[in-house]
């Protein structure tokens, strides 16, 4: 593998930088009178959030077992997205890589930050051809590769994640909203053997909780400290913080809800095989599922008149709608609505 030089990767204007951190937050004072951010001594909401979420990080640090310099809190992963594409790409001047199809919201920062969207055809299994990636990063040089996995919205795990981080020069987000409900190891085993990798994850998806919006990035203490370096002081709110802590002390709930997820998953999958407008399900590691249809436009309005609500991916994805997995009878009326179609 190449030497990785972190600070030949970030924008000079940002390794100039200093992270912000709250008069409050720096120095850790421990008295009961605070009359130093003009707040109001009214309500029930009226302290500012902590801007360095350590209570949440330390217990993120337990719950990942890597440390808490390790890990940056963000305002949903989509804001670390951004967040990541500030700092490794100049604007009018650099490329980032993505997968085809993947999740938008990558093309989607980076073209506010005026950055070249590079699109990497996946091949019918929705994997990456390795030549192909070899041959774009080698003549295009991207600062960041995304890589989705569970991909969104094809579902599939990617394989062999080493190798793109192992071959590429710049910085490799592994995005893995969906890695609960999925039987591949996480990449943050990874992070002691690379330092040009970030692992996003998520309290959106397998914890129930994206209106929280709370996502975090686990990487080096180095790309940490530029994230925070860059993030506003108080990205995330104090009620989600506390929400977030609430719903790691209930681990319990979240295997359940897991569970229940996995059942219905395993139910909707054998469903969906007795059903004549279906042409393919797709395989899936994660919480949703891409299926193609014969009719597509007939089968995605048919559902909106039953009022049920999908996410038809054509022309993107030809004849394809991605359907995600709700409650048992949620699910029930997806399958009622498919079979009398
Ligand atoms: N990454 C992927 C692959 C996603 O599908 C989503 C949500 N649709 C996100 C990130 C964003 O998650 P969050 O709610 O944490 O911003």
């Amino acid at each position: 593998m190449k030497q990785f030089t972190l600070n030949n990767f970030v924008r000079k204007n940002i390794l100039a930088l200093q992270p912000y951190i709250s008069f409050r937050d720096h120095n850790e004072f421990n008295v009961p009178i605070l009359l130093d951010a003009n707040e109001s001594p009214f309500g029930e909401c009226n302290r500012y959030p902590d801007s360095t979420q350590k209570i949440l990080k330390n217990r993120l640090s337990e719950l990942k077992n890597i440390s808490p310099n390790q890990i940056a809190v963000g305002n949903g992963s989509d804001e670390l997205i951004d967040l990541i594409i500030k700092i490794f790409c100049e604007p009018k001047k650099d490329s980032i890589l993505m997968m085809n199809p993947s999740f938008a919201m990558y093309g989607f920062y980076a073209t506010i930050n005026e950055n070249t969207v590079l699109k990497l055809d996946l091949d019918k299994n929705f994997q990456i051809e390795k030549e192909e990636f070899l041959k774009i990063t080698k003549e295009n040089k991207p600062k960041i590769f995304f890589l989705c996995s569970p991909n969104n919205p094809t579902g599939n795990s990617v394989e062999d994640i080493e190798f793109y981080i192992q071959n590429f020069d710049g910085i490799v987000v592994v995005d893995e909203a969906y890695i609960e409900f999925s039987n591949q190891k996480s990449s943050l085993e990874l992070l002691d053997k690379y330092s040009n990798f970030i692992v996003l994850q998520t309290f959106s998806k397998a914890w129930g909780m994206a209106g929280a919006r709370v996502g975090m990035a686990y990487a080096s203490e180095e790309i940490i400290k530029l994230i925070n370096t860059v993030k506003a002081p108080y990205n995330v709110n104090s009620l989600s913080q506390e929400l977030v802590l609430n719903a790691i002390d209930k681990q319990d709930q979240f295997n359940q809800n897991l569970e229940d997820i996995f059942k219905e998953r395993e139910w909707l999958k054998n469903e969906f095989e007795n059903i004549n407008c279906i042409k393919k399900v797709f395989p899936t590691d994660a919480n949703f599922f891409l299926i193609e249809f014969e009719n597509v436009e007939k089968v995605y309005q048919n559902l909106l008149d039953k009022e049920v609500l999908t996410s038809k991916r054509t022309p993107q994805i030809p004849n394809c709608i991605r359907i995600n997995i709700g409650n048992r009878e949620e699910n029930m009326q997806l399958i009622t609505v498919l079979k009398n179609i």
